[in-house]
Formats: structure tokens, C-alpha cells, sequence
């Protein structure tokens, strides 16, 4: 069977793609099977050219086909940010609540209906056999709470408000989470990517 290497360090997520993709004839990998150390700098401007420098390192490390994923919240009253730099927004070593109450912090003065903001992932697929590189994105709409609501999920979900559902992100359990979120929307697309390029009908 032709396999998958997930470029990441983060478990989670390689678990959230085999359960995705366990109908498709790959078999998955993550670099930690195959021993492989990826300490990739994610030195892009953006989402696109971070989830791309990780890809195609894993594919150039492994020769491979490779997938990664690169994730941001860009928030509409600060222009987008804090965008590629989600993860740092506080600082070089800044903590998920440091991140947070900063954001909540420069919004102080921004009222609800202009608090807008959207999860965005870009799922990078690199094959070095073929030389083709694929990329697809998925998006989540909300908005900004003003306090911490729920205690699932990680990074922004606890301030991130869902209108339709009048729940904060942090208050889906990993379920119903992973039914709608930008990084399910985009590694949807990416298993309808795989099936045309690689002829599956799984
Ligand atoms: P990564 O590209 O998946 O490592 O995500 C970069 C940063 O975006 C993380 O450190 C989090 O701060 C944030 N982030 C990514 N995915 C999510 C999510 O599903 N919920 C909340 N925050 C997220």
C-alpha cells in the first residue's frame, strides 16, 4: 500500500487524519514512525507557504507523499492578523491564554457585530515522485467573545463564538468539533484531491 506521511508533531492531528482517511488505500505515517526528525522554520508570509515548506520537507526528507496543515484565525477588525502568527501572537513562547487575552484585550473597545473573524486552514499535499504539490483550504466563520466560554478544544476555542450554533467553539465536544471545523473542512477536500489524483474510489 502507497503511504501517507503526515508532517507534523502533533499526534492529534495524525489521529484526526487516519479516521478521516481510513477508507483510502494509503497507509499512514507520522514522521515519529519512520524516525524522521522534521524541525521545519515556518518562515512563510503565509498559511499557504508554511503548510507548503512542511510538505515538501517531509517529502524531501522521505520521499514520500507527504500532507501538512497550517492554521490561522485571521480577525477582521485587526486586518486579518493574527493570521501566520497565531501560535505567537503573544510572544515568541506565549501560552494559549496569553494569546487569547491578548486578543481579547486589542478588541476591548470593538463591538459585537464588528467582531468577526474566521479559522483558516490550508492543507499542503507534496509527492516528489510526481512533482506535484496540491493545496486546499477550509474555513470557519464566528466571531470574537469578549470573555473565556467552555473548556474543550485548544488555541482560540474558548473566545471563538459559532452564531448558529450560540456556542463558543470550546463548548463542542471533539465530535461535533471535528464534524465542522476548518481543519475538517480542508482535509475533506484534500481526501476528494486524493482520490482523483491517485485513482481511489474508497
Ligand atoms: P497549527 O498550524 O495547527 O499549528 O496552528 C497554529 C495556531 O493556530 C495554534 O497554535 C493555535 O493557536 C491556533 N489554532 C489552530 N487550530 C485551532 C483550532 O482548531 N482551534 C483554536 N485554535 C487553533
Amino acid at each position: 500500500m502507497k503511504k501517507l506521511l503526515i508532517a507534523t508533531g502533533n499526534q492529534d492531528k495524525v489521529t484526526e487524519i487516519k479516521e478521516k482517511y481510513r477508507d483510502l488505500e494509503f497507509e499512514i505515517v507520522s514522521p515519529g514512525e519512520l524516525n524522521l526528525e522534521l524541525d521545519v522554520e515556518e518562515t512563510g508570509s503565509t498559511l499557504e507557504e508554511n503548510a507548503l515548506l512542511k510538505a515538501r520537507a517531509g517529502a524531501e526528507k522521505s520521499g514520500l507523499l507527504t500532507l501538512a496543515d497550517d492554521t490561522g484565525l485571521a480577525v477582521d477588525a485587526l486586518d486579518g492578523r493574527p493570521g501566520v502568527y497565531s501560535a505567537r501572537f503573544a510572544g515568541p513562547d506565549a501560552s494559549y491564554e496569553d494569546n487569547n487575552r491578548r486578543l481579547l484585550k486589542l478588541l476591548e473597545d470593538i463591538p459585537d457585530e464588528k467582531r468577526q473573524a474566521a479559522f483558516c486552514t490550508v492543507a499542503a499535499l507534496v509527492d516528489p515522485e510526481r512533482n506535484l504539490e496540491v493545496t486546499v483550504e477550509g474555513r470557519l466563520e464566528g466571531r470574537i467573545l469578549t470573555e473565556f466560554r467552555g473548556k474543550q478544544g485548544f488555541g482560540y476555542d474558548p473566545i471563538f463564538f459559532l452564531p448558529e450554533r450560540g456556542k463558543a467553539l470550546a463548548e463542542l465536544s471533539l465530535e461535533e468539533k471535528n464534524a465542522i471545523s476548518h481543519r475538517a473542512r480542508a482535509l475533506e477536500k484534500m481526501k476528494s484531491k486524493l482520490q482523483e489524483n491517485y485513482h481511489q474510489t474508497g
